[in-house]
């Protein structure tokens, strides 16, 4: 990759720059998922003010440097790091939000080179109603808001699960995500002599599908039911093995009908009983395997043993 390429701006024209194209399946590997930095949260959170947008943001600033420098320091390295949306909490043209984009930018820079960052963007990002303008705000500042790409034979997705929830504001770009998203999975499930056929498809949002359970009720922190179905549907259909989010700030999720929705807590601010972290995925020729580390635990001993020892298989 180009040394002077902007490692905010890698993914453009519905594709990922920091990655070579690679179709080919040569082996286990792991990358780190993580969300929420949404620097800004913890202070509001405190203060009972979560509509407000933080005015202060040094603990997430501080935790995403520990999750960024221990992440660096493991060895095998992850082939990428995928941030699963709400990077900042002021919501877009809010007082706060420049200079939280900014210093978020700033505390990822420590991450090896060598490992890329992928962006997904979260309500926070996006506004819980998004509209042109705010989508085209964010593309200008992490990227494109959905694309795919290729790492290790396996096909991975990010989406922009805000044009899920609500696209009242900008319905012809919900439409251009899901007639993309359809080519996608139609492509990935049907191999050809030009179209190789993934070994996994992986899919990164920040909504969750859901928590627990694929009939639970609609709350603020899953897809709505009808949304929710045809995705599973169609990502059943298509064969894809796991889907990443984030967005509950509490680790949860569940396997049902083959596939594996992972939610996992945040780097910044806890909701619940965990403890900041990311998420290491480790990728098999069978499985898609993951665990969730504190950052604590990850900087003191690195990665479980037992899911280093699945990369030697
Ligand atoms: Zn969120």
């Amino acid at each position: 990759m180009a040394e002077s390429e902007d490692i905010f701006l890698r993914a453009k024209h519905r594709t990922f720059s920091g990655l070579t194209e690679e179709r080919e399946w040569t082996g286990p590997f792991y990358f780190i998922q993580a969300a929420d930095p949404q620097l800004g949260l913890m202070k509001a959170w405190r203060d009972g003010d979560c509509d407000g947008g933080g005015d202060e943001w040094a603990e997430e600033v501080q935790l995403t440097k520990q999750a960024v420098e221990a992440v660096s320091r493991l060895r095998p390295r992850p082939r990428f790091m995928v941030l699963c949306g709400d990077l900042v909490h002021a919501m877009p043209d809010t007082p706060f939000r420049v200079d939280q984009e900014r210093d978020l930018k700033e505390a990822l820079r420590g991450t090896d080179p060598s490992i890329p960052l992928v962006f997904v963007s979260g309500n926070h990002d996006l506004g819980n109603t998004p509209t042109p303008t705010t989508v085209e705000q964010y593309c200008s500042a992490w990227g494109d808001d959905y694309f795919s790409f290729w790492v290790g034979g396996v096909l991975c997705l990010v989406l922009n699960s805000q044009l899920f929830y609500d696209a009242s504001a900008c319905p012809q770009l919900k439409e251009a995500q899901d007639a993309w998203l359809e080519e996608q999975l139609s492509k990935a499930s049907s191999a050809s002599s030009t179209e190789p056929k993934p070994k996994h498809i992986l899919v990164f949002q920040h909504i969750p599908l859901y928590l627990k359970s694929p009939e639970e009720e609609d709350d603020y922190f899953n897809l709505q039911t009808a949304v929710r179905h045809n995705l599973l549907d169609r990502f059943k259909r298509a064969g894809v093995k796991a889907v990443f989010s984030g967005h509950y700030h509490r680790n949860a999720g569940g396997c049902h009908g083959g596939l594996d929705m992972v939610v996992s807590s945040a780097i910044g601010c806890q909701l619940g009983e965990d403890t900041h972290g990311v998420r290491v995925v480790v990728v098999t020729a069978n499985d898609v395997i993951h665990r969730y580390h504190s950052l604590e635990d990850l900087s003191a001993r690195g990665m479980d043993e037992d899911l280093r020892k699945l990369l030697q298989a």
